[in-house]
């Protein structure tokens, strides 16, 4: 039987987790949480780079990140629809990991695909738990705890903060993984990636900190409040 994972984060493209959430993977693996990631399409449409290429990138992002499993479900760029093929696959992969937590990017952003995921995700994430619910697979319904989203483009208020201080920069060295998107080269065109993105990504995260008295802070949207389940006078 595949081992269970603690985290499973799902992303449009190769880099939205670590954009999003980069530093928590890299905080729960090192207390040691196991970690998956499911990119939905192989980002051909970038203006930058080769599918191949990406992949290469997307590996070697995991292994800085030390996540264990890194799945690809091949859809089209700018082809990801809300279909029942699509919520199936997407069943399949929770059902495979029985993550205790799902985590997709927050729908408001401006890149299309990133919302389509997340619509994708969350029907998934209700029908894998249902038996009756059937797919081509043979893995057992399975229903995680929560369904969290991380934040790609944009400043939203977040509805909680995960203190990530220690691991900016393991953060930023999976970033910089995605050398042609972020970097620019003798081919590279110019796109809003190139110009500071990873800059702009790490100001955001000291801004989400500074909210609550710590260096580096990433922020999160949830639909359903979370419990705590030490109390407020403890370690949190
Ligand atoms: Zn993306």
């Amino acid at each position: 039987m595949i081992e269970q994972l603690d985290i499973l984060a799902f992303g449009a493209h190769a880099d939205d987790v670590e954009i999003g959430m980069g530093g928590t993977i890299a905080k729960y693996v090192a207390s040691g949480k196991k970690i998956g990631i499911c990119d939905l399409t192989r980002a051909e449409l970038s203006s930058n780079g080769t599918v191949e290429g990406r992949q290469l990138e997307a590996r070697r992002a995991a292994d800085i990140l030390g996540v264990q499993v890194r799945e690809n479900l091949m859809h089209r760029d700018r082809g990801l629809y809300l279909t029942e093929e699509a919520i199936k696959e997407v069943v399949t992969i929770i059902r495979k990991y029985r993550p205790k937590v799902v985590f997709t990017p927050y729908i408001v952003d401006r890149h299309p695909d990133h919302g389509n995921c997340t619509n994708i995700v969350e029907e998934a994430f209700f029908s894998a738990g249902i038996r009756k619910f059937h797919t081509d697979d043979e893995y057992p319904s399975f229903r995680p705890a929560k369904l969290i989203y991380y934040m790609i483009n944009g400043f939203h208020k977040p509805d909680f903060v995960i203190d990530i201080s220690d691991f900016i920069e393991q953060k930023v060295a999976s970033l910089n993984a995605y050398e042609s998107q972020f970097q620019t080269s003798a081919e590279s065109v110019d796109t809003p990636l190139v110009n500071g993105y990873i800059e702009t990504v790490k100001a955001r995260e000291k801004l989400f900190g500074k909210e609550v008295g710590v260096s580096f802070a990433e922020g999160f949207k949830v639909k359903t409040p979370i419990v705590l389940n030490r109390d407020l006078l403890g370690e949190l």
